[in-house]
């Protein structure tokens, strides 16, 4: 099996051994991973004592025309000349072989092993035979055995030594972050209800403000207040993180909070890499972008950010091929109003020249700010006036129940979250009267108006 994005392709393994000069020939992956593969293989299989054989052997991985990586089809050809040698002589009538060689025959863990399992059931497989080390990520799924191995040797001996399979774990617990940072912001009444709103209609932000006014703290504060996940979209998640060899302890219960540096490449936070793998917005899917910064990240970085954020989904192209990935993330950016940071700020002297603080302020574009529903400006509070204030608990549990409730309210109403609604929708379903209409720029409402409010 391998994947091109999230889409699975089975590979069927053939072997077959001919006369003429002995060789191990792959047929249908990319001429460096051959070298390595076979290396690999050979190696592990005179480690678990079977003699490769002197003979032209030609292996071939159909379809030809899907890309492959060779890591996790490693066993799988192993499995294959072991049938033709005659050492392995049990049924391996639909099962599937997962995992990448050691030198000495036991098994690394392999990336994506969750969707591949998932659509591997969909096949219609029964067994699966796996590394151990992935076992923790796909103890969910139900429906077939699983059977987790450390080294290849396990298969030889399995009509006699039956391996141990994989019982499934109970379904987990969806749960928000143990984390109340929502409750122990102080002060900032009006950030802690745009944030209610925005985590209700899905809105993305931009925050700005000097340092040490509370940004990083609002953003993350989100993530106490956001609905726990849903066993689908928690399963839409690990498939994501599984690619990224990121699942390993099993499904992702908690709604997704990213913040990548802005020193991350493009690459890195849009997908790609020569492996075309989901990046941070894709990390990011159903939960939160944390930008900080926002404006340092490179022009590339925030010109690739529009497509996604329009569509929910990027599609990644290179050289060797396109995939897609679902990027449905909520963007928290972070701004500082000017270069030095303290623009407007109380007590502190901006240091900035206007034509600074104007590039600086056009390194967001237009496109990018109209995709951003609220903007923020918040402003440093006095800790000292806000002292006998304690954590109140039950202030973040109330505003969990109005997101909640408010996020339902919307669902039922159009069927999807206000942040997608389209222009036309907004006047059919925004209640805005004509007279306060010419407010409101395109989609991006306030988080004053009534239509992102309800
Ligand atoms: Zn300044």
């Amino acid at each position: 099996m391998v994947m091109t994005g999230l889409k699975a392709t089975k590979v069927e393994v053939e072997v077959d051994g001919t006369r003429g000069q002995p060789a191990l020939i792959v047929i249908g992956l990319p001429n460096k991973a051959i070298d390595e593969a076979k290396e690999r293989i050979s190696s592990a299989l005179t480690n678990c004592g079977i003699r490769v054989r002197s003979i032209r052997t030609i292996v071939n991985l159909a379809p030809a025309e899907v890309k492959k990586t060779s890591s996790a089809l490693e066993l799988a050809i192993a499995v294959g000349l072991l049938k033709m040698y005659g050492e392995l002589t049990w049924d391996t009538d639909r099962a599937m072989f997962f995992g990448e060689l050691s030198l000495d025959g036991s098994l690394k863990p392999v990336r994506g092993l969750f969707p591949m399992v998932l659509a591997a059931k969909e096949m219609g497989v029964k067994r699966i035979f796996f590394p151990r080390e992935n076992s923790q990520e796909v103890a969910v799924v139900r429906g077939l055995t699983l059977y987790p191995i450390e080294h290849l040797r396990q298969l030889l001996g399995f009509a006699t030594r039956p391996i141990k399979p994989l019982l499934s774990t109970h379904s987990p617990q969806f749960s928000r972050s143990t984390d109340d940072v929502f409750g122990q912001m102080v002060g900032q009444e009006q950030a802690k209800r745009a944030i209610q709103i925005a985590a209700a209609g899905r809105h993305n932000m931009l925050l700005i403000g000097s340092p040490g006014a509370g940004k990083s703290m609002l953003a993350r504060a989100m993530r106490s207040i956001l609905p726990p996940l849903s066993e689908a979209e928690a399963i839409e998640v690990t498939k994501l993180y599984s690619l990224r060899g990121l699942a390993q302890q099993g499904l992702i219960v908690e709604r997704p909070f990213r913040e990548p540096h802005h020193t991350t490449s493009t690459a890195g936070l849009i997908g790609g890499g020569h492996t075309l793998q989901p990046g941070e917005i894709s990390l990011a899917h159903l939960g939160v972008l944390f930008l900080d910064e926002f404006p340092e990240y490179s022009q590339s970085s925030l010109e690739a950010l529009r497509q996604p954020m329009e569509d929910g989904r990027v599609v990644i192209t290179r050289v060797n091929g396109s995939v897609e990935y679902p990027a449905r993330f909520m963007l928290v950016a972070a701004a500082n109003p000017c270069p030095c940071g303290y623009q407007f700020h109380s007590t502190r002297q901006c240091q900035c020249s206007e034509r600074e603080i104007s590039r600086y302020q056009r390194r967001i574009s237009g496109p990018i700010l109209d995709r951003i529903d609220i903007q923020l400006k918040m402003q440093s509070i006095d800790p000292e006036r806000f002292a006998q204030q304690e954590t109140v608990f039950h202030q973040t549990e109330r505003a969990r129940q109005t997101v909640a409730l408010v996020q339902q309210r919307q669902l039922k109403r159009q069927g999807k979250t206000n942040a997608v609604l389209s222009y036309k929708q907004l006047r059919q379903f925004g209640g805005i009267q004509p007279a306060v209409w010419h407010f409101c720029h395109g989609r991006r409402v306030g988080f004053s108006s009534p239509a992102a409010a309800i």
